[in-house]
């Protein structure tokens, strides 16, 4: 084949692979010659979708939900996802305000495509989820990261923003609860973080709400819900953490009347609307108490423990505690420079990769999610595996030497 056929498009250049998807591929790798590897790189809860809602999709199939549907989602869908944003974050959106998109991934680069131009500045608070910087790039735009340190709780504050914020700043991009940090920005961080975005009225927030079942401390609250930022904040949530629903590919936002319809027509183009069936589950998602979601929270908390108190027993680790997802986000920086067999480990990408090929872990390097002194470790794993895991880290850190 000639080099002129396999010509990638410049989107394409400037995109990197997932490095949350890369490193279970090579968890793959390893375990198909035969190595257990123990995986604790994945973003999915390990429960199963609660069976009342795969009723709703049983249903939805022999109702013949099985055609093209309104491209925003189905009317009752969208209305009880508004209900849903009444109930649990205090927001009033109309049901023509929300748009219902495969995934919220999806749903994410639906309003960066519609709304932000290839000089226009997009702020990412470090660490940011892997996808954030990437849809920036893709949009042509220039990511701007505020970096943070655990010891400020991997948080970046309203002084720091203001800071960042030039005449061509356009965005801000964040999720609380964070992923990778598990951090939870709280109602009074998020009202001085609202008091700044509401002095620049350029400046669009997409507030990633993805884990909002998932906290240990004070419930989620959610910005939009502040009336001066109402026009200027973008929601995003979805079943697929809370609900257990990552393969349902079902995310959606609450948005500015004129932003839902920016979505609505570039979805059209591209994927026609979110799947019938998935659709029809996720109504039976967002119209059940959240409580049903909280075993699975408590669960996490649980794990949550054991893993930091485990994570603490290894020298030189600072483990952070965070306070919703299901990550932890240890900085591992006292070990860059340390060597095995010869090889010097210079960073938290070095450090991965040993730590998966000596051992047999999957984890996930911070520099992905901007923050290269970190490592995420997800304990979205049975507690068999959390435990055996963190036995195996103990013995690859020790084996270290500086
Ligand atoms: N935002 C954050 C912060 C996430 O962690 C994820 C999933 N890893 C998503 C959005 C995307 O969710 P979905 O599976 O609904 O596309």
């Amino acid at each position: 084949m000639s080099e002129l056929l396999q010509q990638q498009s410049e989107i394409l250049e400037r995109l990197s692979e997932s490095a949350t998807l890369a490193m279970t591929r090579k968890s793959r790798e390893l375990s198909a010659k035969g190595v257990h590897v123990v995986n604790l790189s994945l973003g999915e809860p390990d429960f199963e979708t609660p069976d009342f809602i795969k009723e709703a999709a049983k249903e939805a199939i022999d109702q013949n939900y099985t055609h093209y549907m309104p491209v925003n989602g189905y009317d009752d869908v969208r209305k009880a996802i508004a209900a849903k944003f009444r109930r649990d974050n205090n927001i009033d959106y109309t049901a023509e305000q929300i748009v219902v998109s495969t995934g919220a991934k999806q749903s994410i680069i639906n309003v960066i495509l519609s709304t932000v131009n290839s000089d226009d500045e997009v702020i990412l608070p470090a660490p940011y989820w892997v996808s954030y910087i990437e849809m920036v790039k893709i949009a042509g735009a220039k990511p701007v990261v505020i970096p943070s340190t655990i010891d400020r709780a991997y948080k970046f504050s309203a002084a720091e923003l203001e800071s960042y914020i030039t005449p061509k700043t356009r965005m801000l991009v964040f999720s609380s609860p964070c992923n990778p940090s598990g951090s939870v920005w709280s109602e009074a961080e998020l009202r001085e973080i609202a008091a700044v975005v509401a002095k620049h009225p350029r400046l669009l927030v997409i507030s990633d709400e993805i884990y909002e079942h998932i906290v240990y401390g004070a419930a989620n609250f959610s910005m939009a819900s502040i009336p001066e930022v109402y026009d200027q904040v973008i929601t995003v949530n979805g079943v697929a953490k809370g609900w257990a629903m990552t393969g349902w590919r079902i995310g959606y936002i609450g948005a500015p009347l004129w932003i839902a319809k920016a979505c609505t027509k570039l979805q059209g183009q591209f994927t026609s609307g979110a799947s019938s069936i998935a659709q029809r589950a996720t109504k039976a998602a967002v119209e059940a108490d959240p409580k049903a979601t909280h075993h699975m929270r408590d669960t996490f908390a649980e794990r949550r423990e054991i893993v930091s108190a485990l994570l603490k027993e290894i020298p030189g680790l600072e483990v952070n505690k965070p306070e919703g997802a299901f990550y932890l986000f240890p900085d591992v920086s006292a070990y860059f420079g340390a060597s095995f067999d010869g090889n010097i480990i210079a960073n938290a990408d070095d450090l991965a990769e040993y730590l998966l090929s000596e051992g047999h872990v999957a984890l996930v390097s911070g520099g992905a999610f901007g923050s290269p002194d970190c490592l995420r470790i997800s304990y979205a794993a049975s507690e068999a595996d959390l435990r055996e895991s963190i036995k195996r880290l103990k013995a690859a850190f020790a084996k270290l030497k500086k």
